[in-house]
This record gives C-alpha cells, structure tokens and sequence, in this order.
C-alpha cells in the first residue's frame, strides 16, 4: 500500500544513525543547522553496539603521541585513492576524538596497544551519550524508515528522501542538503545491506568492488580439524606471485575451517582484495618469529643432536603446541608406519623440511568468512569523486559522504570508529562552511 503524507522537511538530513552519522549530527547542529537523520532501525547506532567486544574500541591513542600523528594515522588506512584519507585525519585526529567525546561527557580510556574505549567498557555507553547529545539539541531521528530513493532537482528543496516504514508506508523527506552515512556490507543485521551504494549509484557515483574486511581467512588444507582450537604467538604473512605483500605478528587461531587471531585479521583485507582479482593467495606462518632461519636451525639441530635416542615426534615436545606435531611430522613425509623413527636417523632434508615449516608453514587462502562475520567492508563509493578535504560530491553539489560507505577501511584497533568520527565531523563542518558561503 502507497500512502504519500505531506513531506518532511529538514535543512540537512543525514542518512544512517550508525557512527559517522551520529557525528555528522551532532556536528551539523553544533554549527547552526537543521539537521535530522533516518535510519531503518528503530535505535541508534545497532552497529556501534557490538564493537570491541561489547567494549566499543572508539580510537586508538598509539598514532596520536608524535607530531606527524595525522601522517602516522592516515598509514592505518586504506584506499583505492591513497591519499584520501589524510586531509580528513587532519582535521580531525585522535585528539579531537578524545576532546570530543569528553565534551560530550564521556571520559575514555587507553588499553592494550593504545586501544580506547570508554571508563565504563560498555558500548551502550556511547550510544547513551549520543541519544543525549541528541535530545540535548532537539535533533529528530526517524526510526524504522528504510530510504528506497532518493532524488535530486535544480529547484527547491533540491532532494526528495523516498523511505518506506515496517507496515510499507512510503513517505517523501526532502532537504537542501544531504549526508549519506549508510555503512558498508558487514553485519547486515545492524541495517548494513549495502543499499547505500545504490542510492549513492542512482545519484551517480560508482562502486569500488566490495569485498570483506578484518575477516577470518578460509584455507584449502586436509588437516584443519585435527587442528582446531590450536593457538600460537606468530607471525602471518600473506604472499602473492611469490612475493609478500604484509606481515603481522601476534595471536594466531587454527579453526576447522581455517586461520582467525588478531593478525590474521589484519592481513584479510589484502587476501580478499587479491582473491577478488584472482590471484592465488598464500598465507605463510611463522612459528618461531624471534629466531632467524638459521637460528631454528642451530637450535633444532642441536637439540636432534643432543636428543638422537628419543622419536622424531617427542623432540617436538615442549618447542610446538603438541596438537601441532602428528602433523608437522606427516607434513615432513613421516607417514604413520614411521612414527618411531629416531632423530639421530632424520635425514638431511627432512630436517630441512621441518626447518622450512617452522619458518614459513604455507597454506593456500580459499576464500575470507562472509561480510556477515567481518568488521569492515574494503571498498566502496569511489573516492575521486569526492572532494578531498571536505566529502562532497563532485557529482552532486551539496551531497556530502561520511564513514564507511565510501572507499576507505581502517586497520584493526579502533581505526574504522576513527574513520567514522573523522569523516562525521569533516562532512558535516564543510557543509556549515558551505551554507555560510565561507
Ligand atoms: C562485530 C563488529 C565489531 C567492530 N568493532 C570495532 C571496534 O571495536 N572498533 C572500530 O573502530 N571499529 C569496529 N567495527 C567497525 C565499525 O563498527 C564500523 O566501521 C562503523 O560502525 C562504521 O560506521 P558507519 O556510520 O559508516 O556505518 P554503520 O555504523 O554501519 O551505520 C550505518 C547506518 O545506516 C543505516 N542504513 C543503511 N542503509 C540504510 C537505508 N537504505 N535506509 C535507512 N538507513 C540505512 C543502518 O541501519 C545503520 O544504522 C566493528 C564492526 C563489527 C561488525
């Protein structure tokens, strides 16, 4: 059923009560404008809820101790248009998150590597604070109103909001200016269905191939259920054509479908960008990342050489986590039948291969987990079509973007709330600008 109310009329609307929407808000306001959001669900900020745990990892202070902290900050992000996101961390850094959310009323804290969040370490502190800002300013929020289109004329008020409620009411919203904060493709449960990309589309702008990020790495190799559940400190690398595109080190999982851990998780955005263009993507892990390779070898060799009498397996006891070795062994070519064979009878290359593997265990990368697992989306609205510095349109005079709709993802560690912060303000101030005529 099709029932068109007289339209809603608001200066600004922004689309999305996520982030970068509540911060365009709460912007937009602060500097004189009548601003009002819609979002498909009927809360604020369902996404930021579920960030860091339940936590809300807001920021991270670790890039924001030098002077170049813009520049520092900028390398923790992403781009098909690299230089993009700098202008934007300018403006508005770490500093200004942590000036911000106080003014707000909400004190944070540092953490484990820099990592901030706020005193409570509860999400739904920062959605309370945002809902009080919010009344504070007498900024509307209409709920469970879904935007199916939007339009945009010459004349007055220049854009008409198509949005469609739970019962299938339409009703028209229009504005003169217009913020698009509509998220990306992770978590489509907290309203994040991509269909920002379509509205973004409809208006002009194109789409930089989507493809999840901060994701669990789905690996091709026979033995990942003998060794689910194993943990190592190590270090990840992903290689293509041969050639290592990034490295982490730190926590690394084995599950039955194949690699998780905070590294692993750094790494995925690079294997799912390449998988995306059909390049074979090899994940190499390192067992013993404080040794050289010829540093494993002196201490392996010694110990085969100290230990000749004992089975190759129970050499490895106590230097691997044991669920490991039944499978290093088969992958060093001791099948079952060879499960006595001593360390003073291990041939040369043998004890290479398991040099090799304690080194650089390589598995070959099938695919990432869905966006539904993932915390980011890489890729997005293309940003050359974007003002640099300010997120307007180039396309579209007085639409501006924010967030994670558009081509920018961030680093694990609070990074992605960061862009969403910056990109909020950054949006929002040079619209003020605009409307001032300054
Ligand atoms: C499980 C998880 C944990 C995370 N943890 C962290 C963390 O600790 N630190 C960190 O920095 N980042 C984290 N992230 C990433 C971070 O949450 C996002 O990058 C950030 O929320 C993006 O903000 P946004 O405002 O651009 O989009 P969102 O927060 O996704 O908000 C978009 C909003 O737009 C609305 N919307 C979309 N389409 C429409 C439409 N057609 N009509 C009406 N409304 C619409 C949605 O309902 C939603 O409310 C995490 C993500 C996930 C999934």
């Amino acid at each position: 059923m099709k029932v068109y109310q007289n339209s809603t009329h608001h200066q600004v609307f922004v689309i999305g009560a996520g982030a970068a929407g509540l911060m365009a808000s709460v912007t937009a306001r602060d500097l004189g404008l009548d601003v009002a959001m819609i979002d498909s669900n009927d809360r604020i900020g369902k996404k930021v809820l579920t960030t860091g745990n339940g936590r809300c990892n807001i920021t991270n202070e670790s890039t924001a101790m030098g002077t170049e902290e813009a520049v520092a900050l900028a390398r923790k992000y992403h781009s098909n248009n690299a230089g993009f996101p700098l202008p934007v961390l300018e403006q508005f850094g770490i500093r200004q998150t942590i000036d911000f959310f106080f003014m707000l009323g909400l004190p944070l804290i540092s953490l484990e590597d820099g990592r901030m969040y706020p005193m409570s370490l509860q999400a739904g502190a920062v959605l309370d604070i945002f809902q009080l800002a919010l009344e504070d300013r007498n900024v509307p929020v209409y709920f469970k109103n879904k935007v199916l289109d939007v339009t945009v004329s010459e004349e007055y008020p220049r854009f008409s909001i198509l949005c469609q409620n739970e019962a299938g009411e339409e009703h028209v919203y229009t504005s003169e200016y217009l913020i698009l904060c509509t998220g990306g493709l992770t978590a489509p449960k907290t309203g994040t269905d991509g269909s920002g990309y379509t509205l973004a589309g409809r208006l002009g702008h194109t789409l930089v191939n989507p493809v999840p990020g901060i994701v669990q790495l789905k690996l091709d190799y026979p033995h990942l259920k003998e060794l689910s559940g194993v943990k190592f400190d190590g270090t990840g690398r992903i290689l293509v054509n041969g050639e290592v595109i990034r490295s982490e080190f730190g926590e690394i999982l084995f599950t039955d479908y194949g690699l998780s851990g905070p590294p692993i998780l750094q790494l995925s955005r690079k294997a799912a960008f390449y998988l995306a263009q059909g390049e074979e993507v090899i994940l190499s892990v390192d067992l013993m990342p404080d040794r050289t390779e010829e540093e494993v070898a002196e201490f392996l060799n010694g110990h085969w050489r100290i230990f000749g009498h004992r089975t190759v397996a129970n050499s490895f006891i106590g230097v691997v986590n044991k669920k490991l070795i039944p499978i290093l062994l088969k992958e060093a070519g001791i099948g079952e039948s060879d499960t006595g064979l001593l360390c003073r009878d291990l041939t040369e290359e043998t004890k290479h291969t398991f040099i090799r593997l304690m080194k650089q265990w390589a598995f070959r990368v099938t695919d990432t987990n869905s966006f539904t697992n993932a915390q980011t989306t890489a890729g997005g609205i293309d940003t050359t079509e974007l003002t640099e510095g300010t997120l307007e349109s180039r396309l579209v005079p007085g639409l501006y973007l924010a967030g994670e709709v558009m081509d920018v993802d961030g680093d694990c560690g609070g990074y992605n709330l960061q862009w969403a912060w910056s990109s909020g303000y950054v949006a929002a101030t040079a619209l003020a600008k605009r409307v001032a005529g300054v």
